[in-house]
């Protein structure tokens, strides 16, 4: 499909290698939309200058949540070249959203087409310092002017981009986090598995209360028996318990991280015994407690791998591996980002060169 280019009057001032990127707050020139109409389906992609959106406040993304997301990045390798890890993944993804929030598929390779060409327009923004990344949020929503709780009938997907500063800056950093038992954020059945609004905002109350207990995330249990793993915020848990490595299995009400499913093929690649299965909380504590809990990290693509160092259930406290990271995640950090930063061979053929 062509896509028509809007060019922007003036250009903003690119972030100085040096300054503080943070994450989210920053974006680039130009952003991409394109409408999908009942009748006529997705038509008429257009790269234009990044701003505000004309929507009616009737529109009903703002009333029912029907809207799905993705989030990846573009990286810098050394030699200058911009790249992404496994897209195809990004949107094989978001079409599982938009199944089960009844949008509109979104053929993969459109979606990819819309994202290559911004990338190319918007190449100088990719960050080329150690870590730094240009953050993509690729998003649907349905903006019918209507009341009515029904599926829209017009859409739009929308991508932007947003620079974002390295995630360590200082190594490879243990997070605290905090196992909720009260609150629940999905269930067999719900939406878990599916990248929508509707779970965060599910989820904000949890990370709330986490963070006046002075722990960073939330570990979520199972909406039934509240006794099952789940997983982290925005990141899946994985768990080394006596060499093997182990972590919840896809069920529905968990995310299929693209990181996870990354992470376990590495594994698997290095000859370690993976489990996806049910992990009582129940496990993990008697796991501590017999010395055989080894390692606990998060994967996601904001981290990439992120240790835990305290795991704290009701009143039990575990320190992980000494508040230390453990020799897998450490593993698993130096192959991932090795390949995307472009500093490791990619044996497994996931980059995505620009
Ligand atoms: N779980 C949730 C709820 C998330 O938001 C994310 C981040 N997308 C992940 C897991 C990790 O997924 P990925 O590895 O694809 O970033």
């Amino acid at each position: 499909m062509e896509i028509k280019f809007t060019k922007a009057e003036t250009l903003k001032a690119k972030p100085q290698p040096g300054d503080k990127l943070g994450f989210g707050h920053i974006f680039t020139d130009y952003m991409l939309v394109m409408p999908y109409d009942e009748g006529q389906g997705w038509h008429d992609p257009e790269i234009m200058p990044y701003g505000n959106i004309d929507l009616s406040p009737a529109a009903m993304c703002f009333h029912y949540g029907q809207e799905v997301f993705e989030g990846l990045k573009a990286y810098r390798t050394a030699e200058g070249k911009v790249q992404l890890f496994r897209p195809e993944e990004n949107f094989k993804r978001l079409n599982k959203s938009n199944e089960r929030l009844v949008i509109p598929e979104l053929p993969v390779e459109l979606g990819m087409q819309c994202l290559t060409e911004l990338i190319k327009v918007e190449k100088d923004w990719v960050p080329s310092k150690e870590g730094e990344s240009l953050y993509i949020r690729p998003f649907i929503i349905a903006v019918d002017p209507f009341l009515g709780v029904k599926p829209g009938e017009h859409y739009l997907f929308i991508i932007i981009l947003s620079p974002s500063g390295a995630y360590y800056e200082t190594g490879l950093n243990p997070v605290n986090i905090y196992v909720e038992s009260k609150y629940v954020r999905a269930v067999r059945g719900g939406m878990g598995f599916a990248k929508t609004g509707g779970n965060y905002a599910a989820s904000l109350i949890g990370q709330d209360e986490a963070h006046k207990q002075n722990y960073s995330q939330v570990l979520w249990l199972d909406g039934v028996e509240q006794k099952y793993i789940e997983e982290v915020g925005a990141m899946n848990i994985f768990f080394v318990i006596d060499g093997k490595v182990v972590t919840p299995m896809l069920q529905g009400s968990i995310l299929p991280g693209i990181t996870r499913k990354s992470a376990i093929e590495v594994c698997k690649s290095m000859g370690l015994t993976v489990e996806e299965r049910r992990i009582d909380i129940q496990e993990i504590a008697d796991a501590y407690d017999a010395g055989k809990l080894d390692e606990v990290f998060g994967t996601g693509t904001a981290a990439v791998i992120s240790p835990v160092g305290h795991l704290k259930w009701n009143d039990k406290v575990m320190e992980i591996n000494g508040n230390k990271i453990g020799k897998i995640s450490q593993m698993l950090y130096d192959t991932m980002t090795g390949i995307q930063w472009g500093k490791v061979e990619d044996t497994f053929n996931w980059i995505y060169p620009i």
